[in-house]
């Protein structure tokens, strides 16, 4: 669990300014809710600091994203390696639909190169469902494809998933509004279960959501159209 500190942060779609001039901190051991206006650029910051706006042709960063002081754009950086360090959750639950439900658990470790031993493996499939509070339910089907779940059942996979690589950021991009109303609960309890062990950063449309779940909350503003700073924090916790 790592603290991120980002420091006048712009990010550019060609010359269309998309995330103005963000400086904000970042807790370990916190859930840090980003909401706002659609197209205020929330998803666009959350990719920033997984360098996933890199595969997006004309997207360009300037200022600094410091993960425990390592400026995730300073020179040397692998973006690749910073993927590794920090996992993402996607809006649509998209566990590899064939794959069983054991080899999603370990397709990200699979994608870093690493060899495990199937004791390991079992392991890590075993820990990672039990930290995203699905082994339970699946522990009598690990071998069934992943699209045999139910649609809150693979967004918990998709976390199972991200965790099993041990990163130290967990980033959740609207991670429960393809989910029903109880699967969103349970995704909620699971969220504030795992802050313990990660940061984590969401984006959610949903007030009580990030109510509910956070320990702070950041408002963005569309770019260009407000005040320098763009940024109001509501601290939950006190
Ligand atoms: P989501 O809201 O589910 O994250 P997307 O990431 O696909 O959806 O898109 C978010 C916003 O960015 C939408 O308003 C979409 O129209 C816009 N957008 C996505 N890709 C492009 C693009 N290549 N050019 C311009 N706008 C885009
Ligand atoms: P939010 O997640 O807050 O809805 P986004 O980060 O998706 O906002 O989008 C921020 C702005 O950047 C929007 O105006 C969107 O249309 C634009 N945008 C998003 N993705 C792209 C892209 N790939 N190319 C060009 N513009 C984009």
């Amino acid at each position: 669990s790592k603290r991120i500190d980002v420091k006048d942060l712009n990010v550019y779609y060609g010359d269309f300014l998309a995330v103005e001039g963000v400086t904000m901190s970042i807790e370990p051991r916190q859930v840090t809710a980003l909401i706002g206006p659609s197209g205020c650029g929330k998803s666009t910051f959350l990719r920033t600091l997984n360098r996933m706006h890199e595969v997006i042709p004309g997207a360009r960063v300037t200022g600094e994203a410091l993960i425990d002081g390592t400026d995730l754009y300073g020179p040397g950086i692998d973006p690749v390696a910073v993927r590794r360090h920090i996992g993402m959750v996607f809006q649509r639950p998209n566990p590899f639909p064939t794959m069983s439900i054991a080899e999603n658990v370990l397709a990200g470790i699979k994608l870093n190169n690493k060899r495990i031993s199937k004791s390991d493996a079992d392991q890590i499939v075993e820990h990672s469902l039990r930290g995203a509070n699905l082994w339970n339910e699946v522990k009598d089907r690990l071998d069934r494809p992943g699209a045999s779940l139910s649609g809150g059942q693979q967004q918990r996979l998709c976390i199972a998933r991200a965790i099993a690589v041990q990163p130290d950021v967990l980033l959740m991009d609207e991670p429960c509004s393809a989910l029903d109303p109880i699967s969103t609960l349970a995704i909620e309890d699971l969220i504030t279960e795992l802050k313990e062990r990660f940061t984590i950063v969401i984006v959610t449309h949903n007030m009580q959501q990030a109510a509910r779940v956070s320990d702070r909350t950041a408002f963005f503003n569309i770019a260009g159209t407000g005040k320098p700073g763009k940024l109001i924090e509501i601290d939950n916790t006190s």
